[in-house]
């Protein structure tokens, strides 16, 4: 076996050598519009070489700030120490066997962990699968097994993923399927609280909001034909809409009281996050079946479906699975980050990262009306932007302020459905100073907007 001496470590710091995109990346850009599908979008048009913590590093040398973690994935930190040792490690001992063919260890304990850290002290069981998108489907599936009911109720501005399945349960077009119909059946969509853009009394919008949910459930479905009510606790794609306290508790305890399998969709908001494990954790929701993804192995492609027992268990012998689900590799991965994030106080972090940035966010906002609000919790914060003393959505202004940030070395995402959400996902071990600089390049972003 041959010795690698480790890489000298990236410094944690923002440095741009070459106008962006540089001449390799202009190169390797060319190379990916010939190879590649036209219908792949790209953000941020560099190539990477290598990251590590909150610096991408692209192939022209440019050390670049991450305010976007890969979607809320690389809490842990880019290329994280621990999980990497981790893959390197498992991938000696074990690459495949498909754990329904010939079951390993890393699968096991990393259910173990799923078991005991989404909320909640009921028995609960897990399953594995590879991706966001195949969790909800998956919990879905099982849910609809465990109620023998059809229907799933699912929220404006949601997004659950690219599949037959979830396209239909996302809310929104464009991009996601415009042109990809015929879609699946069974889905009907109910108002989201949106308190930014509500026009009832912000006071009364839960209360108002519930009302009419579950009273359009009830006539228009029949509660006995629901099997799941499906919901971001708080909404990713959809431009982080944080709904009104005391929303997420009705909508469970109404869940419950009809026999309706509650599914929190925790795929972005997960893994410390939003200074919790999870998000539905704020207001103490105990969700019947939590799904996980992004977040959980530190950049390896793996999620889970964690629900109660008494769910999980109701499919027969075979009816779950898949030749990928629960990748040793990507076990051994999520198990290293979750330990990470234990160890290392990643909740307290992202609480930390959320202060310091939000403070800065809403100064920001006092001085330019055209970030109408600030929002989200803990290192899951957006600001959405409109035209100056109205809520008309500004495009522009989101497209001229990720520019700016792309030329001056800083990535980050946008959202929102009427296309107008700046999103901040930091991994959680940015540094202060890092985090401070990449404020400040933002703040230079809109003293710049015409
Ligand atoms: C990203 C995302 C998904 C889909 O996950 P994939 O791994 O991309 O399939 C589902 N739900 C939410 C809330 C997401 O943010």
């Amino acid at each position: 076996m041959t010795i690698q001496t480790p890489l000298p470590a990236l410094a944690q710091e923002r440095r741009v050598v070459t106008s962006i995109p540089g001449p390799k990346s202009q190169e390797l850009l060319a190379r990916r519009a010939a190879a590649t599908s036209a219908g792949l979008g790209l953000t941020f048009p560099v190539v990477i070489e290598r990251t590590q913590g909150a610096i991408l590093q692209d192939v022209d040398g440019n050390s670049l700030i991450d305010f976007g973690s890969g979607i809320g994935v690389t809490n842990v930190g880019n290329s994280n120490d621990r999980v990497v040792q981790a893959v390197i490690d498992q991938a000696q001992m074990i690459t495949h066997t498909c754990f329904t063919v010939a079951p390993y260890r890393g699968y096991i304990e990393v259910c173990e962990e799923l078991n005991k850290l989404t909320p909640g002290t009921h028995a609960k069981k897990s399953l594995l699968v590879n991706s966001g998108a195949e969790a909800v489907e998956n919990a879905v599936k099982i849910a609809r097994y465990f109620t023998k009911r059809p229907a799933v109720v699912v929220f404006e501005h949601a997004y659950h993923g690219r599949t037959n399945l979830t396209m239909s349960l996302t809310a929104k077009n464009m991009p996601y399927k415009d042109g990809f119909g015929p879609f699946a059946g069974e889905v009907f969509r109910m108002p989201m609280p949106y308190p930014y853009r509500a026009i009832s009394n912000p006071a009364t919008l839960a209360q108002d909001s519930l009302e009419e949910i579950t009273h359009r459930i009830e006539k228009e479905i029949g509660t006995h034909n629901v099997a799941a009510i499906l919901i971001e606790p708080i909404q990713g794609e959809g431009g982080f809409i944080v709904p009104p306290k005391g929303f997420l508790p009705g909508l469970s305890e109404f869940a419950t009281k009809h026999g309706i399998v509650f599914i929190a969709d925790e795929v972005q908001s997960g893994f410390c996050r939003t200074g919790d494990w999870f998000a539905v954790n704020d207001e103490n929701v105990i969700p019947d079946m939590v799904v996980t993804a992004k977040g959980i192995a530190g950049g390896l492609p793996l999620a889970g479906v964690t629900g109660r027992a008494d769910i999980m268990d109701a499919v027969h012998i075979s009816g779950l699975g898949g030749t990928y689900g629960g990748n040793p590799v990507a076990c051994a991965a999520a198990l290293a980050a979750i330990g990470f994030m234990k160890e290392e106080k990643l909740v307290d972090r992202a609480k930390h990262i959320g202060q310091i940035l939000g403070d800065s966010l809403r100064a920001l906002q006092a001085k330019y009306p055209v970030i109408g609000e600030v929002r989200g919790r803990g290192a899951m914060l957006a600001i959405e932007l409109v035209k100056a003393g109205t809520k008309e959505p500004n495009t522009q202004a989101m497209q001229d302020v990720v520019k700016y940030c792309q030329s001056k070395g800083v990535l980050i995402l946008t959202a929102g459905t009427y296309v107008n959400v700046i999103r901040f996902l930091p991994p959680l071990v940015m540094t202060d100073e890092l985090l401070k600089d990449a404020i400040g390049v933002l703040e230079e972003a809109f003293a710049s907007l015409k």
